[in-house]
């Protein structure tokens, strides 16, 4: 295959896409950007963008993997137009296609067996040549086809010249024709290969242009070779490099190859942040960072998708996400912990929590984990560390402050925090020695939010309930 750079743009028609992903039981992120940027190609140059299921592996293709493909698109804000398509709907259509090849001679039945083409292929090995299908079939008549044997229907593909793709991110390519072998297009039970469905189905929708992944770059010459036998419209093609890890091997499930809904609920990602990541993955603007979908849609174009492989960044893609939560609205925040808690719970003081929780937080599991100590029940579970920490002097420590508390009326962080630092100062310790008994009490655990904010959340009440249920009063314990 030869590589050459030049781009052609398709000014005509007005633009079509699709994403034709194949249920496989998750929605790859690899898979998501190619949707991604099929759908925001269309968006931007005021075209359309449809959907198609690829569901012809009938083992694979269940209600629910097709499920978690649609769920996915949905989460991420991805809408098509119109109704979405299957591709199973269309085998009568696939071998009505394959047969009119047939009767205008571009393609043929081939009798070769099983056994025939492995013999050939070993002997092919043995020689030290490469493979290659030189069917006799090709050029027999109608009249030689045996009566009652299997056969699989083949194209003719050119046996001189070369066929080239003006590719929009990989500039021009060219492969020998004499590369390309008569593939099949109907198998021996009659129904329709990959190669075959795609490029009908394509051409049915109107489709003007083709996004996907290079790993089908190859695919294009062979669908490329029906195309013409067929004189149709070529479409235009922009076969976009995969995503490789951080280290610069194929993506694999270590460096975060996971379906989008894993994202989500394993990750604790928002759609908005994947949205962004996925966008910059492969594809700029300058140095900017950050856009809306209105955005993404107004500035995206295939002149910005680079020709090397992006690497995926799970740090960056977590900061971003942090960035996302800190800017995210608080009751919308507060739902969704929610769901993660699984218990009904005061979304109304959950949302109040918003705003100190979500500074520390990179990911929704993290935020979930910090609003816990909000709805724990007393006697509070202690993780082992703060029961560690809850010796006789901290317990005795806490009578002490719950004494001071109880007649604090102004119950603001600031009031508090002042309140706190003046007994440490009284004390002569240091207002770590106070706030880790606290945090142990009132959290159950030795990392929280600040400690005047939990104080503050939890309110007076609850507060003192929480801190009392582990003080021990000591005999000598003076009332600051
Ligand atoms: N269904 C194919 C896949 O998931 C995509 C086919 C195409 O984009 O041409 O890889």
């Amino acid at each position: 295959m030869a590589r050459d750079s030049g781009s052609t743009a398709n000014a005509e028609r007005p633009v079509v896409t699709r994403f034709a992903p194949s249920p496989t039981g998750m929605l790859h992120i690899g898979n998501a950007r190619t949707g991604l940027f099929s759908w925001l190609f269309a968006r931007h140059h005021g075209g359309k963008t449809l959907l198609r299921i690829e569901d012809t592996d009938k083992a694979r293709s269940t209600d629910e993997a097709i499920q978690v493909i649609l769920d996915g698109l949905d989460w991420l804000g991805l809408e098509f137009d119109g109704h979405t398509y299957y591709q199973s709907q269309f085998e009568a259509r696939h071998a009505e296609v394959a047969n009119e090849l047939l009767e205008k001679g571009a393609a043929y039945r081939c009798y070769l067996t099983q056994e025939e083409l492995a013999a050939r292929r070993e002997k092919a090995r043995e020689e030290r040549k490469p493979f290659h299908i030189r069917s006799e079939w090709r050029d027999a008549s109608p009249s030689d086809w045996p009566e009652g044997q299997s056969y699989v229907v083949r194209i003719k593909t050119p046996r001189d010249g070369e066929t080239a793709i003006e590719d929009l991110v990989q500039g021009r390519v060219s492969v020998k024709n004499s590369e390309i072998d008569d593939f099949v297009l109907l198998r021996s039970d009659g129904s329709p290969t990959y190669m075959l469905a795609v490029v009908v189905d394509d051409h049915d929708m109107g489709v003007t242009h083709i996004i996907r992944g290079d790993d089908h770059l190859n695919n294009a010459f062979r669908q490329l070779a029906i195309i013409q036998a067929m004189d149709w419209p070529e479409p235009e093609y922009a076969h976009i490099p995969l995503i490789h890890g951080n280290d610069g091997a194929k993506l694999s499930k270590r460096h975060g190859a996971m379906g989008v809904r894993a994202y989500r609920d394993e990750l604790g990602i928002l759609p908005e942040a994947l949205f962004n990541y996925l966008l910059r993955l492969g594809w700029g603007y300058g140095d900017r960072e950050e856009f809306t979908q209105d955005e993404a849609v107004e500035f995206f174009d295939i002149s910005g998708v680079g020709k090397s492989p992006s690497r995926f960044d799970m740090k960056k893609l977590l900061n971003l996400n942090g960035h996302y939560i800190r800017e995210a609205d608080n009751t919308r925040l507060a739902a969704l912990v929610a769901d993660r808690i699984g218990q009904s719970v005061d979304i109304e003081l959950l949302a109040s929590a918003m705003p100190v929780l979500k500074t520390r937080a990179r990911d929704m599991i993290e935020l979930a984990d910090g609003a816990a100590f909000l709805f724990k029940q007393r006697p509070l579970d202690l993780t082992d560390k703060a029961q560690a920490l809850l010796d006789s002097d901290a317990r005795g420590l806490l009578a002490q402050i719950s004494g001071r508390l109880v007649k604090q009326n102004d119950w603001t962080t600031e009031a508090l925090e002042a309140s706190l630092k003046e007994m440490a100062e009284t004390l002569g310790l240091g207002l770590g020695k106070l706030a880790q008994p606290l945090r142990a009490a009132l959290t159950g655990q030795t990392t929280s939010p600040g400690i005047f904010d939990v104080l503050s959340l939890l309110g007076k009440d609850e507060s003192l309930a929480r801190i009392d249920a582990q003080a021990i009063p000591s005999n000598q314990t003076a009332e600051i």
